[in-house]
C-alpha cells in the first residue's frame, strides 16, 4: 500500500498533457494502486494519475460514485474518451484533490459515455449520469490538463489562488 503526495495547483505538472498507455501496459497495476491508496487516505470520488505526478492517460472513479457496491474497487479507466454528452446538463459545485477546501459551481452534461480499457486490457463503454457522469468528465479534463479554476472567472481565480497559497505556506 502506498499513499502518494497529491500534486496540487499551481504545481506545473498539472499542466501536462496525459500521454496514452496503449500497449505499454509496464506498472499499470502498480500505479493504479497508489491512486487506489491515496484516493481513499484523502476521501475522493475521483482521480486521475497526473494527481500523483504521472503523466499517463488513467484515472479512476471510486465505486460509490460509479453507481456500484461500495465495497467494489473503484472503476479504472485507461486511455478515456467521452463517446456522448447529453444536451441536459447539470449546474453543481465540484471540488477537486488538488485544490484542497475549494468547490466551484461547474456545469456538465448530465448523462455521459466514456469508452476506455480496464486493467486487464479489455475495452469497455459505461454512461453515467449525476455524480458519476460529473467525475467521468472532471477527470478526462485532468488527462487533457484542463483544470477546476479553468471554470471561474479571473477574479474567483485570484481569490482561489491567494487561498491555495496561504494554505500552502
Ligand atoms: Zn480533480
Amino acid at each position: 500500500m502506498a499513499i502518494v503526495d497529491i500534486v496540487k495547483y499551481p504545481d506545473p505538472r498539472l499542466r501536462e498533457v496525459s500521454k496514452p498507455i496503449g500497449d505499454n501496459r509496464e506498472g499499470l497495476e502498480e500505479l493504479v494502486r497508489d491512486m487506489t491508496d491515496t484516493m481513499y487516505a484523502h476521501n475522493g470520488a475521483g482521480l486521475a494519475a497526473i494527481q500523483i505526478g504521472v503523466p499517463k492517460a488513467v484515472y479512476i472513479v471510486e465505486a460509490e460514485a460509479a453507481g456500484r457496491n461500495p465495497t467494489d474497487p473503484p472503476l479504472v479507466f485507461v486511455d478515456p474518451e467521452i463517446t456522448w454528452l447529453s444536451d441536459d446538463k447539470q449546474n453543481g459545485d465540484e471540488g477537486c484533490l488538488s485544490f484542497p477546501g475549494i468547490f466551484v459551481p461547474v456545469e456538465r452534461s448530465k448523462a455521459c459515455r466514456t469508452k476506455a480499457t480496464n486493467l486487464a486490457g479489455e475495452t469497455f463503454e459505461v454512461e453515467g449520469e449525476g455524480l458519476f457522469a460529473r467525475a467521468m468528465q472532471h477527470e478526462l479534463d485532468h488527462l487533457k490538463c484542463k483544470l477546476l479554476i479553468d471554470y471561474v472567472g479571473r477574479l474567483k481565480r485570484r481569490m482561489i489562488e491567494r487561498r491555495l497559497a496561504r494554505e500552502a505556506s
